[in-house]
């Protein structure tokens, strides 16, 4: 019988990883991307460019995406041919932040508080009623983008005057955690430990695991992070994001029906990667081992270029290694690549964690660790 292909949509470093971890089990990997320079594309089986989706999706036997926003074309054929994996319903739900918010609430899923507005005179009247507010758009929005932090309404010259626009009250959250789970095409579910994450002006820039808190807010999480798979009837990889507040409430953020960022310390820290297991739930091989090697984390490396020095000094912190995506330009705040750490307890995780983002980010650390929105306790 010959290999069997996969055929992502996408080609950034979400792909990159899967088809590095996802080899070794025999798999050949087709990527579609727009761009042929996309990281993915350069360790792929086949790349397929520009409008050459309809290729990737005829010559796969198994189609998943690494990104919500790829082409709508690409996933509603592979979808008509069978072949796509999570659902489609997963992917459209979550184009839109809208929609997402709504479906949640639809399940009964506890989110913060939030309005949908059509108008400024809305946004106007919402921003003096909740105060501190995040205003979100719908379409397109990641890593921060398409967010805006809002006081009050003398701020809102910043917003585009595009409606719909999402609107969250400001969680005053002690903590920031996720869960990734894998599920198969029968319902087997399989949990990572719960994840604990640091963000800076809405994008990532550390996890830690285990995530330190109380065993019931971890045991909520799960739950609900179930309840929404199975609400799904998802297969493969899901992440869900959630806000802990300081009286112990967890609610979700968003969720991502894909493999993702704060998932990247499984590269080193447990048995099966994310990616790895992604691959065998969608290709309807046995889950691999979730649970939790060593203390584990990862540092994102955000607007920085190759950089010997940097690497050699991160290389010389035991327990760290680098993953390097190979992106063609450097922007400010664009992932260029990550750094897994491992240590024996999880006060040295910490501590390498610090090392790594001064060894990065230099003077920057602790304006990034400063930052005006709550962080965890250090
Ligand atoms: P994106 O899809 O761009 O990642 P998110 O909605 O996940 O956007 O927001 C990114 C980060 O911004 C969150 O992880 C959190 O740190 C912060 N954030 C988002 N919404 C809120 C909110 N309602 N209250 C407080 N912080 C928020």
């Amino acid at each position: 019988m010959p290999n069997r292909v996969l055929g992502i949509l996408g080609g950034g470093q979400l792909g990159l990883m899967m088809i590095i971890e996802g080899r070794a089990l025999g798999i050949r990997f087709y990527v579609y991307d727009e761009h042929g320079n996309a990281p993915a594309l350069q360790v792929a089986d086949r790349a397929f460019v520009g409008d050459d989706w309809r290729e990737l999706v005829l010559s796969s036997d198994v189609v998943t995406f690494e990104f919500e926003h790829v082409n709508p074309k690409a996933l509603a054929n592979a979808h008509e041919l069978g072949k796509l994996r999570p659902s489609i319903t997963s992917v459209m739900v979550k184009q839109d932040k809208i929609k997402e918010r709504e479906f949640l609430r639809e399940i009964g899923l506890p989110t913060p508080k939030f309005k949908i507005v059509e108008s400024r005179d809305e946004l106007k009247s919402i921003v003096k009623r909740l105060g501190k507010c995040v205003v979100k758009a719908p379409y397109g929005a990641y890593d921060g983008k398409g967010q805006y932090y809002i006081n009050n309404p003398s701020e809102l010259s910043e917003v585009p005057n595009k409606y719909p626009l999402l609107v969250d009250e400001f969680v005053r959250f002690s903590r920031e955690i996720s869960v990734i789970l894998v599920r198969s095409a029968s319902g087997e579910t399989k949990f990572y430990p719960v994840i604990e994450n640091y963000n800076h002006e809405g994008i990532l820039i550390y996890s830690i695991v285990p995530a330190q808190i109380p065993d019931e807010v971890g045991a909520r999480a799960l739950s609900l992070a179930k309840q929404l798979a199975e609400a799904l009837n998802y297969v493969g990889v899901l992440a869900v994001e959630f806000f802990v507040t300081s009286d112990g409430d967890v609610l979700i953020n968003e969720f991502a029906p894909r493999v993702h960022n704060t998932g990247h310390w499984t590269l080193l820290g447990s048995i099966t990667s994310q990616f790895e297991n992604h691959v065998r739930a969608i290709l309807d091989y046995p889950l691999g081992d979730t649970e939790l090697l060593r203390p584990s984390a990862i540092v994102n490396i955000l607007g920085k270029p190759w950089d010997e020095d940097m690497v050699n000094k991160i290389l010389s912190i035991p327990g760290t290694k680098i993953w390097w995506y190979n992106k063609a330009e450097v922007r400010p705040r664009r992932k260029m690549g990550h750094v897994n750490i491992i240590a024996n307890s999880i006060g040295e995780v910490r501590k390498r964690v610090f090392e790594v983002m001064n060894i990065i980010y230099g003077e920057e650390t602790e304006k990034i660790l400063k930052s005006p929105w709550p962080k965890p306790d250090m």
